[in-house]
């Protein structure tokens, strides 16, 4: 199987063979490559006295719309390979949402379950000096990704803030994703969920009180779940790194949904959706879930899920994409032929780095705004990237990732002329 940066460059190539050849040789020459890769070594004195290095990335792919823009991963599958894909994938999802941002994305190798809070800290501060003078509110800003969140983002623009000379209030602008009490935004923890929400109804494409199952139940997993099921969707099944459960077919479970709140405490409690137990709930793997005789399957975990082994056994008639890269190249065509709608990842998932947006623009200017303005104008956004995915891809007569896609090369062409 293809890595996924092999995945972007073919999604990229698709698109770029669909566009006169004027353009699409210029972009192929601006969008084959990152324009910058740091590669960074962090030493963290661990709890027991030893030193241990990790080792992190930081890729900044196109600055042509704007300051680079992208999360920050902590996992141990993180390589630089992936982390380039996730760049590009930024690059093209600002672009499709119309922000004036580049693209970029950061990662370190670790398993952040096996280091103490304290290490954590360490590490994080560690990353952010390590690409500090890379970063700042005019030239790349970091966000979460896997396994960081608003406390791990708290700590690095502090350490980063430290290390600056003027203006400190403006530098929170650096890193997005923050605690309130740190200069986040309202709304910025669930807003790739609720975005996921907002792409999905203007798609038009959802049948009625349609079955979801979610692979994945961290931010974005638990969040676009809780947003699915506030508006009259039914979550039969979940899962995480550990396993997955589903409703019985015909079940209360499956009539109502699953019981997200219960789900998520028995996560928190006992470390995974697959310890909750009830006579209406089976547990089964998690590969096993993304084959469901479903309506709606979300991928929220990780990469290359959905491939050509398994895309002829996928029931779902929608997939919305809330990972990065669920989906390779080869599942597409399969998926195409049999019908299945794919909205894909750089349109579903940008409700993220949307709020991010506007948490930067909070902090450059010194305001915070409400949570209902936050989430109205999230919501303008998602429906406009949403229409004009839809109108590039009938325009072009293409999927919609392909109309992403298309959409983005030519808004960056625009700013690149
Ligand atoms: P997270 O660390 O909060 O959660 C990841 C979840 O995936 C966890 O529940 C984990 O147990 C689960 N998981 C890992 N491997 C799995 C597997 N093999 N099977 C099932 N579940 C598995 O991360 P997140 O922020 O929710 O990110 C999830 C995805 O969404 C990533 O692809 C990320 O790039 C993308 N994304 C995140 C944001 C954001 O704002 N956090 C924005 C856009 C896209």
């Amino acid at each position: 199987m293809n890595g996924p940066f092999d995945n972007a460059l073919a999604q990229l190539s698709i698109a770029l063979s669909k566009i006169p050849k004027a353009k699409s040789e210029k972009l192929l020459q601006l969008l084959s490559r990152p324009e910058r890769v740091v590669t960074v070594s962090i030493p963290v004195k661990m709890d027991g006295g030893n030193w241990q290095i990790f080792e992190g990335y930081r890729v900044q792919y196109s600055s042509t719309l704007g300051p680079y823009k992208g999360g920050i991963r902590f996992h141990l599958q993180v390589n630089l390979e992936e982390i380039k894909a996730l760049a590009l994938w930024m690059t093209i999802k600002n672009a499709v949402v119309g922000l004036p941002f580049g693209g970029a994305k950061g990662g370190v190798v670790v398993d952040p379950k096996k280091l103490s809070k304290v290490e954590l800290e360490k590490l994080s501060r560690g990353y952010a000096r390590a690409i500090a003078d890379v970063i700042g509110p005019y030239k790349d800003i970091p966000a979460p990704d896997v396994n960081t969140d608003a406390e791990v983002m708290g700590w690095m623009v502090d350490e980063y803030i430290k290390h600056a000379v003027k203006d400190k209030n403006t530098l929170k602008a650096a890193f997005t994703g923050k605690s309130i009490k740190d200069g986040g935004s309202e709304g910025r923890e669930q807003a790739t969920g609720l975005g996921g929400l907002y792409v999905l109804q203007s798609s038009n494409r959802s049948p009625l009180t349609p079955t979801v199952a979610v692979q994945g139940f961290g931010n974005v997993g638990y969040n676009t779940a809780r947003f699915l099921s506030e508006n009259g969707l039914r979550v039969v099944a979940i899962s995480d790194s550990r396993g997955a459960i589903v409703a019985k077919q015909g079940s209360g479970h499956w009539l109502s949904g699953l019981d997200l709140d219960l789900v998520a405490k028995i996560k928190e409690t006992k470390g995974s959706v697959s310890a909750f137990a009830h006579e209406d709930v089976e547990k089964i793997s998690s590969e096993k879930l993304l084959e469901l005789p479903i309506d709606i399957l979300v991928p929220a975990a990780l990469e290359n899920v959905i491939t050509k082994d398994n895309a002829r056994r996928i029931q779902a008639k929608i997939i919305l994409e809330m990972a990065n890269g669920p989906t390779t190249p080869e599942a597409d065509k399969i998926l195409r032929r049999r019908g299945i709608t794919v909205i894909p990842d750089v349109l579903a998932n940008c409700g993220g780095v949307t709020v991010s947006y506007f948490e930067w623009l909070q902090n450059l200017r010194g305001e915070h705004w409400k949570l209902e303005e936050v989430n109205s104008k999230l919501k303008t956004k998602m429906q406009q990237a949403t229409k004009d995915v839809l109108a590039t891809a009938k325009k072009y007569k293409t999927d919609l990732r392909t109309g992403a896609f298309i959409l983005s090369l030519e808004r960056i062409y625009y700013a690149l002329k």
